[in-house]
C-alpha cells in the first residue's frame, strides 16, 4: 500500500472511539521498531517528522526509510506527516517530497496570522491531495525548534475554534489542554507527589476538550506533548549512569479517555527516546566489552517496539482497525 492521508483513518477513529498514535521517527531503529509492532497489532499508523528529524536524518533518507517499512509491511496503512512546519515554505517543501500530510504550526502568532498561514498552506496542500493539521493554543515544553516557557503557555479558546477551522480549511486541529512538549512537562511545583515520590501531573482539562468538541462535532482534534514519560525507563536510564531528575509526563489514563472521546491523533517522542536510550545504557553497562552498534541498538530497537504495542494497545485502542 502506498502512503496514505489521515482522513479515512481519522473519521473511522472519531466514531470507534480509538486514536491513532502519531510516532516521531529519527533513524532506521525507530521506524523498524514502531512499524514492527503495529503490523503486529493491525494498527493504522502516523509516522511524523519534525524539523529537527529533517536536520539530523535528511528528509530524503526519512521518505526512503517509509517506502522500507511499507515494502516490510505492505499491508500497513502509514500516514508520513510534517510535525511542527514553521511555516508555509517548510509545509510546501514536504507536500513536494512525498508527505502526505503536514502540520502547520503558527501558533505563536496573532490569530489572524495563524489563519493566514494556516489557509494558504491548506490550499497549496488540498491542491496535492495532502491533509493540514494546524494549532491553536500554546503548549509549554520544548520540542527540538520549538520552545516554549512553563509561564507563556496558554490553553486554546474554545470561542475561536469554529471561526478558525471554517476561515483555514484545515483538516485537524491541535489544541492546547494542559499537555506538554518534552521529558519534563510540568515544573514540581505545579505536581504533587505519591508515596513512591513520583511526581502527580495536574490533570489534563477536559472541561476545553468538551467544548471543542461541541463547536465542532465529528473534526479531529490532536494532542501533541502527549508522551507519559514511562517511570521504569527513566528508572533503567538512571540505574545506568543517567541523570535525569524529575522526568514527568501525562498520566495514560488520561491519555485514553481522551481517544474516547473527539481526539483522533495523539503524538508520542519523548517515550521512544527514553526506551532507546534505556535500552542502550543498560547494554552498555552489563556489557562494556562491547562497541558493534547492531548490539546495543537491537536492544534499543526491542524497547520501541514494546513501548508502541503498549500504546497501541492501552491508550490508543488502535489495534485491530486495518
Ligand atoms: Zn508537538
Amino acid at each position: 500500500m502506498p502512503l496514505v492521508t489521515s482522513t479515512e483513518m481519522f473519521k473511522k477513529a472519531y466514531d470507534g472511539g480509538y486514536a491513532i498514535g502519531a510516532f516521531n521517527i529519527n533513524n532506521m531503529e525507530i521506524v523498524q521498531g514502531i512499524t514492527d509492532a503495529a503490523a503486529e497489532l493491525k494498527s493504522p499508523l502516523i509516522l511524523q517528522a519534525s524539523a529537527g528529524a529533517r536536520k539530523y536524518a535528511n528528509s530524503v533518507y526519512l521518505v526512503k526509510l517509509l517506502e522500507g517499512a511499507l515494502a516490510v509491511h505492505p499491508e500497513l496503512p502509514i500516514v508520513l506527516h510534517l510535525d511542527h512546519g514553521a511555516d508555509f515554505a517548510v509545509c510546501k517543501d514536504c507536500v513536494d517530497n512525498g508527505f502526505t500530510s503536514v502540520m502547520i504550526d503558527y501558533s505563536g502568532h496573532p490569530f489572524e496570522e495563524n489563519i493566514a498561514e494556516s489557509k494558504r498552506v491548506a490550499e497549496y496542500a488540498h491542491e496535492h491531495g495532502v491533509v493540514v493539521e494546524a494549532e491553536l493554543g500554546t503548549l509549554a515544553g520544548i520540542e527540538d525548534d520549538v520552545k516554549v516557557a512553563h509561564g507563556m503557555a496558554s490553553y486554546t479558546d474554545p470561542d475561536q475554534v469554529e471561526e478558525f477551522v471554517k476561515r483555514t480549511g484545515v483538516d485537524s486541529l491541535a489544541i492546547a489542554i494542559g499537555t506538554s512538549h518534552g521529558a519534563f512537562k510540568f515544573k514540581p511545583e505545579q505536581c504533587t507527589r505519591n508515596e513512591q515520590g513520583i511526581l502527580c501531573p495536574p490533570p489534563l482539562r477536559f472541561d476545553i476538550l468538551e467544548e471543542v468538541a461541541r463547536r465542532l462535532p465529528g473534526f479531529p482534534i490532536v494532542l501533541h506533548g502527549a508522551s507519559s514519560v514511562p517511570q521504569e525507563y527513566v528508572k533503567i536510564i538512571n540505574e545506568h549512569g543517567g541523570a535525569l531528575k524529575d522526568a514527568v509526563g501525562v498520566p495514560e489514563d488520561q491519555l485514553r479517555q481522551a481517544a474516547r472521546g473527539p481526539v483522533c491523533k495523539i503524538n508520542i517522542d519523548s517515550d521512544l527516546r527514553l526506551g532507546l536510550t534505556a535500552g542502550v545504557r543498560k547494554h552498555f553497562d552489563e556489557h562494556p566489552e562491547h562497541f558493534d552498534p547492531r548490539q546495543y541498538l537491537t536492544d534499543g530497537r526491542q524497547n520501541i517496539k514494546d513501548i508502541v504495542m503498549h500504546k497501541i494497545k492501552d491508550v490508543l485502542g488502535s489495534d485491530n482497525k486495518i
